[in-house]
């Protein structure tokens, strides 16, 4: 009962907070789209395009694994693919989290009119740090994947 709960805890968390940065990067595409740096438009730059690329792609990935893990669930399945969803989950927050905070740059430290909300993105930033420890290590999950789902041995 203790796993499956745990299981389930993980796939359902994981759909949740793949809505939440859903919703927080498009905030920042549009944010992006809006930024000049060093006098050109900030997406301009290849380097930042390939970065939102790379956010989005993340994003949608978790969300099939999300929607793919809730299916199996709604079965009455607890399936241990949700430490797939937990590991991705911590990966996207890092990065869609760690994009937020670059295009803050300099004024993750100060505050500026007209710009991203610093305080709730560095808050949720800090707090991002932590989606790798809670329900479960990223250690943990692996150890689950390669013993429950890939059939590895326990050492
Ligand atoms: C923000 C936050 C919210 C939390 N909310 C809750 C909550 O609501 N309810 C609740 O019950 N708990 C909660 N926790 C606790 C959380 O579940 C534990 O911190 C987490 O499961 C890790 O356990 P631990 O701290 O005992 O680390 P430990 O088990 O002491 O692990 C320490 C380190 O050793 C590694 N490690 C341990 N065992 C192995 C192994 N077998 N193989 C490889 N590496 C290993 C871990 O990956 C980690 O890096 C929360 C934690 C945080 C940070």
């Amino acid at each position: 009962m203790a796993l499956a709960t745990l299981v389930h805890e993980r796939g359902i968390y994981t759909l949740r907070r793949q809505t939440e940065m859903r919703v927080a990067l498009d905030e920042l595409t549009a944010q992006a789209a809006a930024t000049q740096r060093g006098g050109r438009p900030l997406l301009d730059d290849p380097v930042w395009r390939r970065r939102l690329g790379r956010c989005e792609v993340m994003v949608e990935m978790m969300a099939a694994q999300g929607y793919r893990t809730a299916e199996r669930a709604a079965s009455g399945d607890a399936p241990a693919e949700s430490s797939v969803d937990k590991v991705l989950l911590a990966n996207v927050e890092h990065e869609v989290l760690g994009f937020a905070l670059d295009l803050l740059g300099p004024f993750a430290t100060v505050a500026r009119p007209n710009c991203l909300d610093r305080e709730r993105w560095l808050n949720d930033y800090f707090f991002c740090r932590t989606a790798s420890i809670y329900g479960g290590t990223g250690e943990i999950q692996r150890n689950i994947i390669a013993t429950s789902i890939l059939g590895l041995p326990r050492s």
